[in-house]
This record gives structure tokens, C-alpha cells and sequence, in this order.
């Protein structure tokens, strides 16, 4: 009898585990805490506001970052969710690689779970912290979560990573079966769940943070939040082909927060749009393949972190100007629709992906600007900063990178705003100081005549900046900057 007593022990405490939540913030459809929950309990969940992230932005200066107040409520959210089905969330802030493995020793959990992350950082500590865990005869599984394919599993024929875009989305649909699209029951598990002692999650405050304006811009939070957007987006779904460019519309999901930080899986969001089919769900799912695409790339071409990812573009000499890449930062650049994305931007944390390739354009075709200036201001600013999606969209803008925009066509950035802001509207939005130009002239208002622009209240110059750069001699410098390192060849 006491050598069954043992065995029975014995399961019980080969079964306990630690699910370590990261960017994969919800409940609902979780690989990792699917996974684990299947193998038994007592099922412990953690989450850590990771110093070594944290301390990055404080060293910057960047104490009102709406991302880590986003963080914090989908935490307080998630917490509340696990306690709903009998666990709860042991919340801890401190250096995550360190905290994971003591945690995991401390509770005598036998295996520590969580879902894979790509980017390089991550996979480092990942390293070290199975490193420690095998050292304490602790066991680390990762699973696949955040993507529908992951890293090997859609190659080409000759098993070779892909870098063109729609080879690549042919064979990941082709390869696409139900299976990958399935949900994973979590809640039929839920009994598994061990309960931690209440304790306080620490506030922003504790951890050196301040509070931002996300609660007056209203974006929803949490995996509550996640739903609230994507039950709206669907009423629209249909339509998105046709309004996804215009960024006055309420055209696309704005979910790309929630898909960053995971308050919502993107099985289920790819599973509904596969669903519904026809052009509006087609051409959204298309999106979410890019965003394999690009994870793809990062996993397979590590270096596109530091170079470009065509190594001849490495050779291009950017221009340094200070008083140019300020002025794009703050939205003074006298070129409406840059200006108003980077407001957009400044204020809100968001900026609307036709915006994202024009300003980014703008920075680096007409300003002159290397990439990595502006991928790293969009990486402290944007609330759905994603390593893999941000180096792809940058490279994708400068012509650097894998099936990128080629290096001879430039965005002019008073058509682009005509074709795609045609009333203003967006423009009046942001710059407030425009507002009374008509549509005509709001484009371009340096060449409104002086009654114009005294009709208008704003006088170029005085009012709004006159443009920083002329577009057309840009463009040829541009031009001549690419010839330079491709010898004329497209
Ligand atoms: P929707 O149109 O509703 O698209 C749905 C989802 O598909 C998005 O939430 C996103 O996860 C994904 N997606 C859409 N377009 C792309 C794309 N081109 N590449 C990869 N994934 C895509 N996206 C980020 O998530 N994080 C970034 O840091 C980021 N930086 C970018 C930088 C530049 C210079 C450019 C040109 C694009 C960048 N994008 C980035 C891609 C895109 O602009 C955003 O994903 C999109 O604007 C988010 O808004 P949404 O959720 O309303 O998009």
C-alpha cells in the first residue's frame, strides 16, 4: 500500500508544471497552457515584467510607454480570467531568465512550459533559462503559438526558406489544413489549475512607469478588448479591400496590438477569415500570411537585424541630418499626410499601414535617412512594435529588403496623400493647423498663393513648416544614391 501511495505521489509531482506567459496574453486558445493542462497538475502560471525590456526604456528616458500600460491591464485581465477557472497569475517583476528557473524549483514543478518566441533576444534567454531549468532536472517544452507556420515548415521545393511574398502565401495555403486552425479547448482542462496566493500585481508606479493617455485614446485592452475589436472588425470584414488604404476610413482590424501581445490567437482570427472567404476576409487573411512571411524571415536571415537583407544595399551612404529626422519624428516636415501619420503616430501609438509606407518612404527616399533611424523610432513609439513585422516593413519601404518595393519607384508623398486622404480629412485630423485649406491645396500648401493661405489662417513658413526637402531633386539624389551601389541595374 505505502509503495502505491508513492507512485501516486510520484505522478502527481511529475505532472506539475509552469506555464510561463510572454506574449501570448490570454486564456483562450493557448497552446502552451493547452498543453500543459492535458498532462494533469497542479498547473502554475507565471508571467514576469521583464527588467531586462523594462530597464531599456527607462534608460531612454521612456517612462510613458502605452505598451507596458496595455501589458499591465491585459496582466490584471488575464489574472482575473485563470482565477475565474480555479488558478490565478503569480505576477513578478524582475529579471524574467533568473525568476523563471527559481520560480520553477521553488514550487518543485517538474517541467516549465511556454510558447515559442523568434525573435533572436528571446530565443538567446530561452537558451540559457532550459540551460538552468536542465541543470535542476527541470524539463523546458515550447510550442507553437504566436504564428499558423513556424520557422522549417513551409519551404520551397527545394527546401529552401522562401523570400518572395506570393510563392510563399501559395505554398503556406496550400499547405493549410483545418488542423492548423484549430483551437485549443483550454477551459476543458481548467480543473488542473493550481491556485497561487493572492498577492498585488506590481502597479507601473513599482516598476518606474508612468501612466499614458491609453485610457482617453480608448483602444480596448486585454483579451476582452481583443474581442470587442474583431466582433466590430467582422461587420466590415467584407469591405476591406476596398477601405484598408484609406486612412481617414475605418477600414482594417487594429488589432495588431492584440496580436503582438496575444490577447487574441491568430488561429482564431485566421480560422474565421478562411471561413468566410470572398475578397474582403481573402485579402485580410493575406495579411496575417504576411505576418508569418516576415517571422519567416527574421527566423531563417537573423542578420537583417543589423544589415540589409540584400547585402549590397549595405553599401548605400544615407544622409545624416539631425534637424531632418527631428523634424520627421515631431510631423514637421511640411508634407501633410508624413506629417499627420507621425502625429498619428506620436499620439495614438498607431499609425495606419499605407502611412507607415509612406512616411517610411519619406524618411528614407526623400529624406535620405537610413532605415534603422527610423525602424528604431517606430520600435520606442508604436504600441504593435513587432521586431519581425517593423525590420520587414522598413526594408520592404528602402528597397533593402526581400521582395521589397524596387529602388527606382518612390512614393511621391502629395500623391500619395491626393489618391488616398482626397478630401483631407485625415490631414485636418492630425494637423489641425491646415484645417481650413480645401482639397485641393491641402496637399501641397506651399503652393497655395499668400491670399490663400491668409484666407486659410495658416501662412507656410510661420503656421506650418515650408518642405523640408523638395521632392523632385530628392528623388534624382535618391536615385543616384541606389545607382551607386547597383551600378544603374534594377
Ligand atoms: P490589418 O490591416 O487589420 O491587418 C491584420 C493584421 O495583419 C495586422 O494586425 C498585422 O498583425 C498583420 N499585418 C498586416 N500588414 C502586415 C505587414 N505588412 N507585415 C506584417 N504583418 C502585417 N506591423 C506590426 O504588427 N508591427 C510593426 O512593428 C510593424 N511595423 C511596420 C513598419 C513599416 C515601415 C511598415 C510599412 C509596416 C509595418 N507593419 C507592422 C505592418 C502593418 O503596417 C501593420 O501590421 C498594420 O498597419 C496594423 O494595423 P491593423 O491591425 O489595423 O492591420
Amino acid at each position: 500500500m505505502e509503495v502505491e501511495v508513492e507512485v501516486e505521489v510520484e505522478v502527481a509531482k511529475s505532472s506539475s508544471r509552469l506555464v510561463w506567459f510572454r506574449r501570448d496574453l490570454r486564456v483562450d486558445d493557448h497552446a502552451a497552457l493547452y498543453h500543459a493542462l492535458r498532462e494533469g497538475g497542479p498547473i502554475w502560471c507565471v508571467f514576469v515584467f521583464d527588467t531586462e525590456i523594462l530597464d531599456e526604456l527607462l534608460r531612454e528616458g521612456w517612462r510613458a510607454d502605452r505598451r507596458v500600460e496595455f501589458i499591465h491591464a491585459a496582466i490584471v485581465e488575464l489574472d482575473a480570467a485563470l482565477r475565474d477557472l480555479g488558478g490565478g497569475l503569480i505576477v513578478r517583476h524582475g529579471r524574467a531568465r533568473d525568476l523563471v528557473p527559481a520560480l520553477a524549483r521553488e514550487l518543485g514543478v517538474d517541467t516549465v512550459v511556454c510558447n515559442r518566441d523568434y525573435e533572436p533576444a528571446a530565443q538567446l534567454r530561452d537558451g540559457e533559462v532550459g540551460a538552468e531549468l536542465a541543470r535542476h532536472g527541470i524539463g523546458f517544452e515550447q510550442y507553437k503559438d504566436q504564428v499558423i507556420f513556424e520557422c522549417d515548415e513551409v519551404l520551397t521545393l527545394a527546401h529552401k526558406p522562401f523570400s518572395v511574398f506570393t510563392p510563399y502565401k501559395n505554398a503556406w495555403l496550400k499547405k493549410l489544413t483545418p488542423y492548423q486552425l484549430q483551437a485549443y479547448p483550454v477551459r476543458r482542462y481548467a480543473a488542473a489549475l493550481a491556485t497561487p496566493p493572492t498577492t498585488a500585481i506590481p502597479s507601473l508606479a513599482d516598476m518606474g512607469f508612468e501612466p499614458t493617455n491609453l485610457v482617453t485614446l480608448k483602444l480596448p485592452t486585454g483579451a476582452s478588448g481583443a474581442e470587442t475589436l474583431f466582433d466590430e472588425f467582422l461587420d466590415r470584414i467584407d469591405r476591406y479591400k476596398q477601405t484598408r488604404d484609406f486612412p481617414a476610413t475605418k477600414g482594417p482590424s487594429y488589432l495588431s496590438v492584440h496580436l503582438r501581445f496575444g490577447t487574441i490567437s491568430v488561429r482564431r482570427l485566421a480560422r474565421e477569415a478562411h471561413a468566410r472567404g470572398g475578397a474582403g476576409p481573402e485579402g485580410w487573411l493575406n495579411e496575417l500570411i504576411w505576418r508569418d512571411f516576415y517571422f519567416q524571415i527574421l527566423w531563417h536571415n537573423p542578420h537583417v537585424l543589423h544589415r540589409s537583407f540584400r547585402p549590397e544595399f549595405d553599401a548605400v551612404r544615407w544622409v545624416d541630418d539631425e534637424a531632418r529626422f527631428t523634424a520627421w519624428c515631431e510631423g514637421r516636415t511640411g508634407y501633410p499626410l508624413v506629417d499627420a501619420a507621425q502625429r498619428q503616430l506620436a499620439q495614438t501609438g498607431y499609425m495606419h499601414n499605407r502611412l507607415r509606407m509612406v512616411s517610411a518612404s519619406f524618411l528614407t527616399k526623400d529624406l535620405g535617412i537610413s532605415w534603422r533611424r527610423g525602424e528604431h523610432w517606430f520600435a520606442r513609439t508604436l504600441n504593435d512594435f513587432d521586431l519581425a513585422a517593423n525590420n520587414g516593413g522598413w526594408q520592404w519601404a528602402a528597397s533593402t529588403g526581400c521582395d521589397a518595393q524596387p529602388w527606382f519607384r518612390i512614393f511621391n508623398p502629395v500623391t500619395q496623400s491626393e489618391k488616398f486622404d482626397a478630401d483631407g480629412q485625415f490631414i485636418r485630423r492630425y494637423c489641425p493647423e491646415l484645417a481650413k485649406f480645401d482639397r485641393k491645396r491641402i496637399h501641397a500648401p506651399w503652393l497655395a498663393t499668400s491670399l490663400e493661405q491668409q484666407m486659410a489662417g495658416c501662412v507656410i513658413g510661420r503656421d506650418y513648416p515650408a518642405p523640408v526637402v523638395d521632392h523632385a531633386a530628392a528623388r534624382e539624389a535618391t536615385l543616384e544614391r541606389f545607382k551607386a551601389v547597383k551600378g544603374g541595374v534594377a
